[in-house]
């Protein structure tokens, strides 16, 4: 396993910190208890408490590229039990937003994002006849509709431009 040595500075949680949602931040104190309560990290890899370690000793680059960081789904369940007030989804929306900013999306969840946007939903192989004739039946059509405004929209403004 390849490791990163993480570099401490101040400078990264300066930034977060002016950001709404970011103030709290440096109150966390890397106990963990976001881990116990947060479904994603139930049975998954995903540990909310590592991205927050990282966060605090500064680590920007493998922060901002991270996979980890897409995969909180803002549930917002672990500020009832962060007894720091730390708000989590806010510093990872917030992070989130500059990996946008800087083109940092991991590739995964670019092709994610993509897929969306030109075919409306992630699933479209799994929209087999089966499902079709089951819409059909239910009086539903066949055909999924999407805002393509709104998703032209999203697709310049966040990959047409080597996103
Ligand atoms: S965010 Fe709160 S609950 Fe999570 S590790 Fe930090 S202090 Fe603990
Ligand atoms: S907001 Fe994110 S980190 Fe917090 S419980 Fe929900 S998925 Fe987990």
């Amino acid at each position: 396993m390849v490791r990163t040595r993480l570099t401490p500075s101040s400078t990264f949680i300066q930034e977060l910190r002016s950001m709404p949602g970011g103030e709290l931040l440096e109150k966390c104190l890397a106990c963990g208890v976001c881990d116990a309560s947060c479904s994603v990290a139930s049975g998954t890899d995903y540990n909310p408490r590592q991205i927050m370690q990282k966060i605090l000793v500064g680590a920007r680059e493998p922060v901002l590229q991270s996979e980890q960081l897409w995969l909180c789904k803002i549930c917002n369940l672990c500020e009832n039990t962060c007894q720091y007030g730390v708000k989590l989804a806010d510093v990872f929306r917030i992070v989130r937003h500059l990996a946008i900013q800087e083109r940092k999306i991991p590739a995964a969840f670019q092709k994610a994002a993509k897929t969306i946007l030109s075919d409306g939903w992630l699933m479209k192989e799994a929209y087999s006849d089966f499902v079709s004739d089951e819409r059909k039946e239910l009086g539903l059509s066949s055909r999924l509709s999407q805002n393509k405004r709104y998703t032209n929209d999203v697709k310049s403004k966040y990959f047409d431009n080597g996103g």
